[in-house]
């Protein structure tokens, strides 16, 4: 069994925590709230007195917390982990960071001869509770092999994202995708209501659309993807059918915030010679808008 140390015990921490030590591991556990220790304490941790403290004798040292400062506080700050840190240990930072901060941290451990690995989770508190989190590790293969038996304690999924830095840019790009798509969901089903039409008969036909499916999977494998830019759903008819839905929705005073981006984008690209392509052709677009380049 391991030896833990666990860096931040809040509603995903404490969780975590307590799963690691269902599955016989030794944790030494540190909270800047003392109260927030004590449920882990009567489960047999010991409880830390600072970061330095939590870290004697330990292989693997756990960080959930909610910004980056705050990660590299307990690391190098007053009473840091680095201030007694065993030299073979690896740290993992499970919390959703900034991250360039989360490289700074990795460059300044590794000059100390420290292994960094970032792990955020995906799902939530009560995939923490269940111990079903999806574990996105960033790491060396070597690391990643190291730590799953530890990280498997936790959740029921490590997907290997490929690299040192990108599991927290992964949780970026998914936290990107579902918060922005809820806002997007929340105009839709707004209109929906301002229009007096049923949400279940609106959900029943985008069920089998790439509105409820996403693009990822449906418009884009054999069109954009393949470079096939040939109107399957032009971006000319597109862009006009955004367009009444805002003009439907300005009469009925509903406000579209994502809905009037999207539509912006939809003009630029026609302004630029695609009102002819495939609607999926707005990914062409959005890229040459940030100098990416054709390989
Ligand atoms: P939380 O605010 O519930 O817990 C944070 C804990 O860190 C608190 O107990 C706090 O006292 C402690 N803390 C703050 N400063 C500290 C310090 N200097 N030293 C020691 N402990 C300190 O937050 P949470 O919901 O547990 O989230 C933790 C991280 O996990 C965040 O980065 C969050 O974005 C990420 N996350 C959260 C969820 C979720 O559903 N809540 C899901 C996935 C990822």
């Amino acid at each position: 069994m391991a030896h833990i140390a666990f860096i931040g015990l809040g509603q995903m921490g404490t969780p975590m925590a307590t799963n690691l030590l269902h599955k016989g591991h030794h944790l030494r556990v540190y909270d800047i709230n003392p109260t927030a220790s004590e449920k882990l304490n009567a489960l047999g941790a010991y409880v830390a007195t600072s970061p330095k403290d939590a870290v004697l004798g330990c292989e693997f040292i756990i960080t959930m917390l909610p910004n980056g400062k705050l990660v590299n506080d307990v690391i190098f700050g007053n009473n840091g982990a680095i201030e007694s840190i065993n030299r073979n240990s690896i740290v993992i930072d499970m919390s959703t960071i900034h991250p360039l901060e989360s490289d700074d941290i990795r460059n300044r451990l590794r000059s100390e001869n420290i292994e960094f690995m970032d792990v955020p989770v995906g799902r939530t508190s009560d995939h923490a509770i269940s111990g079903t989190l999806l574990i996105l590790a960033g790491g060396t293969k070597e690391q990643i092999e190291k730590a799953s038996p530890i990280l498997l304690c936790m959740g029921n999924k490590i997907v290997n994202t490929g690299g040192p830095g990108n599991g927290i840019r992964v949780k970026l790009i998914n936290n990107f995708m579902s918060i922005a798509l809820n806002a997007l969901s929340a105009e839709a089903t707004v209109l929906c209501e301002s229009l007096n039409l049923p949400l279940e008969k609106a959900l029943e036909v985008m069920e089998g659309t790439p509105a409820n499916k996403g693009h990822f999977t449906t418009t884009w494998p054999n069109k954009v993807l393949k470079g096939d830019l040939t109107p399957s759903f032009m971006i000319d008819l597109a862009h006009k059918d955004l367009s009444l839905a805002l003009d439907v929705a300005n009469q009925l005073n509903v406000p579209l915030f994502m809905g009037a981006a999207s539509r912006e984008i939809y003009s630029q690209a026609r302004a630029t010679g695609r009102g002819k392509q495939d609607w999926t052709a707005i990914l062409e677009h959005l890229r040459n808008c940030s100098g990416l380049k054709d390989d």
